[in-house]
């Protein structure tokens, strides 16, 4: 591969991103990122009023479309809808997600089912529908799943979250080994902490507050902090990652106490 200058290498111009989950959060600033980057930006959620404003106020190169990730005919329909326009998405964010909040003693099957349906179900089917569109167009791409530092660590109450999580992360490098040939990329990001809707309550208690304790930069991150390592693992700059669980967390995941 020829060497490139650095704003090239990082350059989204002519690409395609699809994110998912993309009304609030993380999916909304990941939108932002690679629409900045030069991407044309797919917003991709339930929760439709909030993704159309978010795509009317970034302008040109930016839509929003309905997606229920647990959904097969909705996700179908999102890309027969994108198709018909000719659009063809070779940079997709897997990062709609729930979470749950129950000890495995107490949490009944209906939880356990919502989150892995969601947070793993969701990933693969709009990754393998994604992928399947590139390897007809023969076009390469950058997968990135959205999984978590609770991916790799434990914490009470959060288990089906956490199943769920480990599962992308494994379920990244699979679609990486069998896609490799098709130039497609696929990581993973792990964040750490990063106050949005799902952990806002959450990082109000005592018991998240002694946690930010143990994190050796003492913080939650900042989302911006999540825009290099996004656009690495999006662009030509990250060409010969695949297969990567990148760890974004303060270094809260190398703390064994
Ligand atoms: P968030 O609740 O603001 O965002 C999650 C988004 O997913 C929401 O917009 C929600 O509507 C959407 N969503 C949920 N179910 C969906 C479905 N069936 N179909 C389509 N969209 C659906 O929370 P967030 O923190 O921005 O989370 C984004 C991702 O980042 C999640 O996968 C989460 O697990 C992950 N994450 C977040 C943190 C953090 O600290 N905030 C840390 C690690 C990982």
């Amino acid at each position: 591969m020829a060497a490139q200058t650095i704003t090239d290498m990082f350059s989204l111009d002519g690409r395609v991103a699809l994110v998912t989950g993309a009304s609030s959060g993380l999916g909304r600033h990941f939108a932002n990122v690679l629409h900045e980057a030069g991407a044309t930006v797919v917003l991709a959620a339930r929760r439709v009023d909030r993704i159309e404003a978010e795509a009317k106020r970034l302008g040109e190169r930016a839509r929003a479309i309905a997606l229920d990730v647990t959904d097969e005919t909705s996700i179908a329909a999102m890309f027969e809808q994108l198709a018909a326009d000719g659009v063809l998405c070779d940079i997709v964010v897997n990062n709609a997600g729930i979470s749950g909040e129950h000890l495995i003693l107490q949490m009944e099957t209906d939880e356990w089912d919502s989150v892995i349906e969601v947070n793993l179900r969701g990933p693969f089917l709009v990754a393998r529908e994604a992928a399947r569109r590139l390897v007809a167009a023969k076009k390469p791409g950058s997968i990135i799943n959205i999984a978590s530092i609770l991916g790799l660590r434990v914490s009470p109450a959060l288990a089906p979250y956490m199943a769920s999580k480990a599962g992308l992360i494994h379920l990244t490098r699979s679609m990486a080994f069998e896609f490799a040939r098709y130039q497609i990329r696929v990581n993973a990001l792990c964040p750490g902490y990063f106050e949005t809707e799902i952990n806002a309550d959450f990082l109000k208690t005592e018991y998240a507050q002694a946690s930010l304790k143990r994190v050796p930069q003492r913080r939650i991150g900042d989302l911006h902090e999540l825009t290099g390592p996004l656009l690495l693992l999006a662009s030509n700059a990250g060409s010969f990652m695949t297969g990567e669980a990148l760890v974004v967390d303060g270094g809260q995941s190398i703390n064994s106490m």
